[in-house]
């Protein structure tokens, strides 16, 4: 048992400055990570600040139509809210699908995206791990790497960013709204969550003492359809072993308007930039949506073992592709306005 010490937040100041004043000190919200973390011995922060007390468990509409969801809500709570289902399918079916319902409803907003990889040797402390212990080395490099990077990885980390919800977020672009001693500032979303790089330790753009209060998201433009797939090795409570979030807009069966992202295959919610600019312009076709995923995939480097996910990777960003650009929509995927 390693002893830390516990204080409960009363206001979003209060929490930032506990928090910044402690060099070990974290902030609590659900737990549901962090909890098991310290557990294993992954973690021992001297400090815990508990911010679930904390007025943020609010989700209110914005003026353009966009949401702002506090960093308190619960996953639950937010995949199953009204205007989640109705504007945002792909973020409430994202929620849905990622751990099982009693971790939904203890799991957090800001809490989901700050999740840390399930690389079974960084949760391991027998075992070397440049992100847990920077320095001592990668034991997943010729290790056990079903569910490790394709994209983006380095010589140094090959994990990948287990949140399903971050994926959604990043199709949507979402900002993740932050307080510090400074004062508030948004980071998008698509640059909240790092690549590895020779700094695996680092999981996002986060600095000491930042708490994640919200996120918000943009109004989803007019037409648009948006949905979330997710492969996995079983039908619940299991990772993604590739996942994808995408939303078009079609025009008379073309393409005006793409965005994805891919999870399961990277250090961070992977935005298909590449995809994207394909599919943009182009008619809404079988074709199109395998020259968007190629365009993509094109730029993979799988380790030895994980190379099928490349291939898993084409086949599920097609599928998702095809089933938006099917007219006989789902309730879950059908057109806003
Ligand atoms: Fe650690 Fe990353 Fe290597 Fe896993 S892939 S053992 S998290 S350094």
């Amino acid at each position: 048992m390693i002893p830390f010490e516990y204080r409960r937040a009363n206001t979003v100041a209060d929490a930032v400055a506990a928090v910044s004043a402690h060099p070990h000190a974290v902030y609590l919200a659900g737990g549901t990570n962090l909890v098991d973390h310290m557990k294993l011995g992954v973690s021992s922060p001297t400090l815990l600040v508990d911010v679930a007390d904390l007025p943020l468990s609010e989700i209110t509409e914005l003026p353009d139509g966009g949401l702002r969801i506090g960093a308190g809500v619960y996953n639950s709570d937010l995949g199953a809210h009204p205007l989640v289902r109705n504007r945002f399918p792909a973020l409430s079916r994202a929620l849905l699908s990622g751990a099982s319902g009693q971790l939904r409803n203890l799991a957090t907003t800001g809490g989901n995206l700050l999740q840390r990889t399930r690389c079974v040797y960084f949760q391991d402390i027998t075992t070397p791990c440049n992100k847990r212990e920077p320095g001592s080395g990668c034991a997943a490099i010729g290790g056990y790497v079903r569910y490790h990077a394709i994209l983006g990885a380095s010589e140094h980390c090959a994990a990948v960013h287990p949140s399903d919800m971050a994926v959604a977020m990043s199709a949507l672009d979402a900002r993740v709204v932050v307080a510090s001693t400074d004062g508030e500032n948004r980071i998008p979303m698509v640059d909240f969550h790092r690549l590895p790089g020779d700094r695996p330790e680092l999981d996002t753009a986060l600095t000491h003492g930042q708490l994640i209060t919200a996120v918000e998201l943009p109004a989803p433009p007019v037409g648009a359809r948006s949905t979330y797939r997710k492969v996995r090795d079983r039908a619940s409570y299991a990772f993604a072993l590739v996942s994808v979030a995408a939303e078009l807009v079609c025009d008379d069966e073309m393409i005006s308007a793409a965005r994805i992202a891919l999870s399961g295959v990277a250090h961070k919610p992977w935005r298909a930039r590449a995809a994207e600019s394909a599919l943009i312009g182009s008619p809404a076709t079988e074709d199109a949506f395998i020259a968007a995923a190629e365009a993509e995939l094109a730029q993979a480097t799988p380790l030895a073992g994980n190379e099928f996910k490349v291939d898993l990777a084409r086949r599920t960003l097609v599928a998702t592709l095809r089933s938006l650009a099917q007219p006989a929509a789902t309730e879950q995927e059908r057109r806003w306005h």
